[in-house]
This record gives structure tokens, C-alpha cells and sequence, in this order.
């Protein structure tokens, strides 16, 4: 019998991790506790976990202090391993999937639009968070188990690589949404900004939904793989030259840049109406009003997606045989693989076989 069966068990055995103990140091092994199955949570055996720079950025408490010991991880497949009474949506032995949110107040305005990712009273993120009505940390994906309520659980479709399949369940929804809510489709130029996780995803679903896309890199390294991608054109963003070739030239650019950038360079390249969407830098972006004026350009916004937009997407990449580019790496490889996403050495996302973790 396992102890989430007990009615009386609070919380499960001790389950294998990986944690950062605080901002400075690598990441180590750590054990954690899940809650008990309740009636509405499935429990889930993870195979895999994305690493995603947002990981990184709180491992290391660049959005504020972290909560620690932090176990990140928010690119989840794995096994149903249990289900709760009233779960009917799930049964044990489905492949599922969960993302950045755990858990949202279910009743507000953006909730009940499906929209949990703009919960007015805050989603519940799958770590660096506390459950919800409660001081017990949420622990992420660098683990061997989970337990989430069943309104935050995906389905996988059967027919991708489920090693592929992990990096949808961030980069994938947070690409994938913008260019959605934009209504992007055939006869739109798109240009994406940093070919990473999040670039590489943004190209294949610009692709895949009709558009010319564009990608602007910093890595000369990159422009053939750009290409295999699905980018129709490539340009340095350092190369002033190369810039200047595409001035007015984009309906629609995704910005995917970690961090604080200036702006300006892209947006003279947005057309008349043009729209740029920052899903990367939290920190204040240089922005110069008279660019915005002169052609009715705006700059937004977009973060993750909603549950039912992420089963969108899945189901989209199923159909259109979609997944991350993917490298994967043993769970004790991960403090050389934050170093090397530093490096802009990732192709293009690196996922933990969650294997390494158990053995
Ligand atoms: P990543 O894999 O490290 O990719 C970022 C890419 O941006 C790099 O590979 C690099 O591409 C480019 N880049 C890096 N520094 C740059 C700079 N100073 N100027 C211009 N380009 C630069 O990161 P990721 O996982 O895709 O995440 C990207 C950002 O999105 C992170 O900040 C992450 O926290 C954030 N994020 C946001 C959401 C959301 O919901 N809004 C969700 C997930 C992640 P090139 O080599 O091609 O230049
Ligand atoms: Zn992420």
C-alpha cells in the first residue's frame, strides 16, 4: 500500500530531488514530500523535466528572493502513477503533463476565461510558491514524483517523443499563445528574437501556423540551424548593416531575450501598426516613444498560457508533428547545463532524463 492510499498519511515517503539550497550555490541533491493524493489530484511518476532560463533566473533569485530550498523544474511528463475519487478526466498509466501553474483561484474574471495565467489572485507556480491556503513550498520538476490538482494536468498526445514533448509544456505554451491571441497566420511577417528554448519554438509554430518568418540572433553559430528550423530569413542583430535591410518590415516580432534589452533596434523593424511582444525581460526594456508613435507600433506583453490552451497546443503539435530540439542530460548535469544556457550554448533545450534521479 502506498502511503498516499493511507488516509491518515499527510504526506508521502521522502522523494528523491534536486534543490538549490540558496542564490550562490549549485544545485544538490535534496529529498522533499508530496501531499497526499486528495480527491481531485493525480500523481504522477516524472520521466522528464525541461530546463528553462527561468529556472536559472530563480535558482539564482533575479525575480526577487526565492524560496529555498528551491526545486526547479516546470516542463513536466511523466506517468499517472494515482488518481484521486472524483478524478474521471485521468486514469493510472496515462501520460500527462504540467506546466508553470499548479493551481489558480479558480473564480476570478481570468480564471473563469481560461485564462489561469492572469489569475487576479495569483496562480500557484509549480515552485517557487506555497500551495495554495497553505505555508508548504511547491517543489518543481526536478523530482521523481509530483501531486496537482487535476485541473492543472495535461494530456500527451501518444504520438510525439515524450523527450521532446517536456520543453512544450513552457516554451511551447508561452510561443505558442502570443502568436495565437495575435491571431498570426498565413501572409504575416514574423520575426523572433534569440534562437533558445523559447526562439526555437516560436519558429516552428510561426511556421506551422502560415507565416514568413524571421529570426534575429546574436550567434552567428546559429543561422544554419535557424534555417533548419524553419526561419525563411536569418539576421545578426549586431550587424547594423543586416538591420537596416529590415526596417518596416515585420507585422509581428516575439522577443524572447532574458534580459533587460533596448528595444529600439526591433522596433524600427516592425511595419505601420506592427506589434512586439516581450515574453522574455522582466526588467525595465528601453523604449522610445517616438518609434511607437510614428507608425501605430505597440509593445506587450504575454506570459505562459491557460490549461485548456496548453491542451490546444499539444494537440496542435500532434497534428503537426511538433516537438523541442532537445539535449538531453543526467540530473547531476545540471549545474554545467545552467552555465552553459548562460553561454547561449543550448540546442535547444536541454531535458533531464529524470532516470538519473532513481538510479
Ligand atoms: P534561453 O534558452 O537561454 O534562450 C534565450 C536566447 O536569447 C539565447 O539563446 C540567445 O539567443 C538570446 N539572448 C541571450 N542574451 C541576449 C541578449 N543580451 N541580447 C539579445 N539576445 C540574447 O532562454 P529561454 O528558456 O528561451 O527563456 C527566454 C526568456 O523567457 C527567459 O528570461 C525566461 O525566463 C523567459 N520565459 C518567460 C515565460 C513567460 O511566460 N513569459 C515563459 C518561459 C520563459 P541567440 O544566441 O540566438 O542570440
Ligand atoms: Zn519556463
Amino acid at each position: 500500500m502506498t502511503l498516499s492510499s493511507d488516509p491518515q498519511a499527510k504526506t508521502s515517503a521522502p522523494i528523491q530531488a534536486y534543490a538549490a539550497p540558496d542564490k550562490s550555490t549549485p544545485l544538490e541533491p535534496h529529498q522533499i514530500t508530496r501531499r497526499a493524493v486528495g480527491p481531485h489530484d493525480i500523481q504522477i511518476e516524472i520521466l522528464y523535466s525541461g530546463v528553462c532560463h527561468s529556472d536559472v533566473h530563480q535558482a539564482r533569485s533575479e525575480w526577487g528572493p526565492s524560496i529555498y530550498p528551491l526545486v526547479p523544474g516546470h516542463e513536466i511528463v511523466g506517468r499517472i502513477t494515482e488518481v484521486g475519487q472524483q478524478v474521471s478526466a485521468f486514469k493510472v498509466g496515462d501520460l500527462a503533463g504540467v506546466g508553470v501553474m499548479v493551481d489558480s483561484c479558480q473564480h476570478c474574471d481570468a480564471c473563469e476565461g481560461g485564462e489561469e495565467q492572469y489569475c487576479e489572485n495569483s496562480f500557484t507556480p509549480t515552485y517557487n510558491g506555497y500551495e495554495r491556503g497553505s505555508k508548504e513550498p511547491t517543489h518543481g520538476g526536478y523530482s521523481t514524483q509530483i501531486v496537482v490538482n487535476d485541473k492543472f494536468v495535461v494530456s500527451i498526445p501518444d504520438n510525439l517523443d515524450l523527450k521532446g514533448v517536456a520543453p512544450l509544456l513552457c516554451a511551447g505554451i508561452t510561443t505558442y499563445s502570443p502568436l495565437r491571441h495575435w491571431k498570426i497566420g498565413s501572409g504575416h511577417k514574423v520575426a523572433v528574437v534569440g534562437l533558445g528554448g523559447l526562439g526555437h519554438m516560436g519558429i516552428k509554430f510561426a511556421r506551422a501556423l502560415g507565416a514568413e518568418v524571421t529570426v534575429f540572433t546574436t550567434s552567428q553559430s546559429k543561422v544554419e540551424d535557424a534555417k533548419r528550423l524553419g526561419a525563411h530569413q536569418v539576421v545578426i542583430s549586431s550587424d547594423r548593416e543586416a538591420m537596416k535591410t529590415v526596417r518596416n518590415a515585420f507585422d509581428f516580432i516575439l522577443s524572447t531575450v532574458p534580459t533587460s534589452h533596448d528595444l529600439a533596434p526591433y522596433l524600427k523593424t516592425l511595419r505601420r501598426g506592427g506589434q512586439l511582444v516581450i515574453v522574455g525581460a522582466l526588467e525595465p526594456v528601453g523604449l522610445n516613444g517616438g518609434q511607437l508613435v510614428s507608425h501605430r507600433r505597440s509593445v506587450a506583453g504575454s506570459n505562459i498560457g491557460g490549461v485548456a490552451e496548453t491542451q490546444e497546443m499539444l494537440n496542435f503539435c500532434a497534428e503537426h508533428n511538433i516537438v523541442a530540439d532537445v539535449e538531453m542530460i543526467d540530473m547531476q548535469d545540471i549545474n554545467t547545463a545552467y552555465e552553459r544556457m548562460l553561454k547561449n550554448d543550448v540546442k535547444y533545450r536541454f531535458v533531464i532524463d529524470m532516470a538519473s534521479l532513481k538510479s
